[in-house]
């Protein structure tokens, strides 16, 4: 990879986008930032702006309307500047908002961490609390804690803190729960530091994205309750005001004089949404999942941009032709080649290996072939795939999918990562056939344990109602096959079907996959980073090296005068029988390359 690197002229940088450039990527959470930072701008500065004072009043110069001459906004009905409450008004907002938030944040996230990290008892009794506090309706339980400190602005804020609390609470706990019992935090305990120092050093560093994304998403709310509460004359009290309060007072002049209400109500919307609009922005940023693929979901066809014209066929035809494929992944603004230049071609019932080490990029040449690569991030950016004489890539995507396990099929490497685990494996392989067929639901049951009985599983009719757990890991591998079988592929795609099977597994599936190959005529393109797989199954090797064919040819030339230095590394590391020492000795220059 490194080398390909060094080899395209690189004009973009290819360092991962930075949050900030991924918040401002997303429109509606820029559009959020630019509307809170202007109005949180013109709210801190108010002590410095040319505007009246908030709080003189003039009976004389009531209810004067929008533009009127020295009141942009018009006047209320004791003749006070609109604009200047306005300005006022929402810094008493804002500030009551985010305190609340910090309060809730901070008391919550306490209780959170200590219950989810101490469990038992301690996190019985804060969790009941919990419980009981959020047994109340909300705004109702808001009301009563006002109700008993009574009305003012710093009691509506402890009383909206305080119901917030358990959101914080709650949503820590369960991350803590989670994180509590990981390997690192056992490591900590191990190593003698105090439960204090692995709380506040080692859970809580991996729960502040929570917290944040919690109060961030939290914050638009909190001014909202809090208005609300000024709304219902349980907040600010004259002559201090807040948007609640302003809204409150304008709503008996509703009819009359209608901007003195729809200004504060204004105000409120633009705040709550831009705050809301720009902590989901936040969220997602902050969210390792979404940042992946530049928070876009992977389409259903790898996507392509084939900067030359796909070549002409030649005149021979073989089942499968590759020429001069290539893929690349974006990062950062840059696309960066992850294999190039890849041209192979397989027959009619031969068996083709794809040898690397791990990372040279076998898989995705074989996610390629099909256009599965995921998309975001991948790009094919040349090339192309022939089957039967027919380019994949000018295919419609229904058209590609239509090859997908029909013609083609893959066998994956990890079977119990790919079979889905809440599935009984007969049905995974009666869906694998009803993606193509249209036959019943028994026939299709019929035909998966017929399948099964085919890749060797004994007492199919039993175990085709057991889950993947259920099943070692060389009949998982079988029921992977069973699948790629499903709909009589011509070629079948297997990428290292037996790295993760002990070794007399991994003879068993090589034969079945070998006697599969020989009864149906199947081609076989079989990726393993292993030459004695090669050896026993292949008729043609093509060795892959930091995402490029560096040979290729018959098995057997290959083996016998391999022309590039990396193969004959890759040879020596089959180890033979009794050989020991020497082995060792012959695969140390291979690791002291590997290694950076
Ligand atoms: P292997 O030969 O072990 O199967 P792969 O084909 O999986 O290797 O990977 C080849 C190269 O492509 C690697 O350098 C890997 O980092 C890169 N790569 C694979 N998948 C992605 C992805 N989704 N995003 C970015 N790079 C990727
Ligand atoms: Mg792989």
């Amino acid at each position: 990879m490194t080398q390909a690197l060094a080899t395209t002229p690189q004009t973009v940088s290819t360092a991962r986008l930075s949050s900030w450039s991924l918040l401002l990527n997303n429109r509606l959470a820029a559009a959020g930032l630019l509307v809170l930072a202007v109005i949180g701008l013109i709210a801190l500065l108010a002590p410095w702006l040319p505007i009246p004072n908030p709080n003189a009043t003039l009976p004389a110069n009531r209810l004067q309307p929008v533009l009127s001459e020295g009141h942009l906004l018009g006047t209320d009905h004791l003749g006070r500047d609109i604009l200047a409450r306005l300005i006022w008004g929402t810094r008493v907002s804002i500030a009551v908002g985010l305190s609340a938030t910090a309060i809730a944040a901070l008391i919550g996230s306490v209780i959170g961490l200590v219950s989810g990290y101490a469990r038992g008892v301690t996190d019985n009794i804060l969790m009941r609390g919990i419980d009981m506090l959020m047994a109340f309706p909300y705004i109702l339980l808001a009301l009563a804690i006002v109700a008993v400190l009574g009305p003012g602005l710093l009691n509506a804020l402890y009383a909206i803190a305080i119901v917030n609390i358990p959101f914080f609470a709650r949503n820590v706990r369960g991350v803590t729960v989670g994180l509590a019992s990981r390997e690192f935090v056992d490591a900590a305990r191990l190593s003698g530091k105090s439960h204090a120092a692995i709380l506040f050093t080692e859970v809580l560093p991996n729960v502040l994205p929570v917290i944040v994304i919690t109060m961030s998403t939290t914050v638009g709310w909190m001014i909202l309750e809090t208005a609300g509460l000024s709304f219902l004359g349980l907040g600010a009290q004259p002559p201090q005001s807040d948007l609640g309060s302003m809204l409150g007072e304008g709503r008996r002049l509703l009819f009359n004089a209608p901007h003195v209400s729809i200004i504060p109500g204004l105000m409120i919307f633009a705040l709550v949404m831009s705050i809301n609009l720009l902590g989901d922005g936040v969220r997602d940023v902050l969210d390792p999942r979404l940042r992946a693929g530049d928070l876009t979901r992977p389409q259903a066809v790898t996507r392509f941009d084939r900067r030359t014209q796909p070549p002409q066929p030649s005149g021979a035809r073989d089942i499968l032709e590759v020429e001069s494929l290539e893929t690349s992944f974006q990062r950062g603004r840059a696309t960066v080649p992850a294999v190039r230049n890849i041209s192979f071609t397989l027959g009619k019932g031969e068996c083709f290996g794809l040898i690397g080490e791990s990372g040279s990029g076998k898989s995705v040449t074989a996610l390629s072939l099909l256009g599965l690569v995921a998309s975001p991030p991948g790009i094919i950016t040349g090339g192309t795939v022939r089957i039967e004489g027919e380019d994949v890539f000018s295919r419609s995507e229904t058209g590609i999918r239509a090859l997908r396990g029909a013609k083609v099929a893959y066998v994956f490497q990890d079977p119990l990562t790919t079979l889905h685990p809440l599935y009984r494996v007969g049905e995974q392989i009666a869906e694998a056939i009803l993606a193509h067929k249209r036959i019943g639901k028994t026939e299709a049951r019929a035909r998966a344990i017929a399948l099964m009985e085919k890749v060797g599983i004994r007492d199919a009719n039993e175990r085709v109602d057991a889950f993947p757990h259920e099943m070692s890991g060389g009949q998982r591998q079988r029921i992977g096959i069973a699948m790629a079988l499903a709909n009589d592929p011509d070629i079948i795609i297997a990428d290292e079907p037996t790295t993760a099977l002990d070794v007399t597994v991994q003879a068993k599936i090589l034969d079945l996959l070998q006697d599969l190959r020989r009864e149906r005529g199947l081609a076989l393109l079989l990726i393993t980073h292993d030459f004695g797989v090669v050896a026993q199954m292949c008729d043609r090797v093509a060795v892959m090296k930091d995402g490029e064919i560096v040979e290729c040819g018959r098995t057997a030339d290959v083996l016998r005068a391999p022309r590039h230095e990396y193969t004959r590394k890759l040879i020596a590391c089959v180890p033979e029988l009794g050989q020991g020492k020497a082995f060792l000795e012959s695969v140390r220059p291979l690791f002291a390359e590997v290694k950076p």
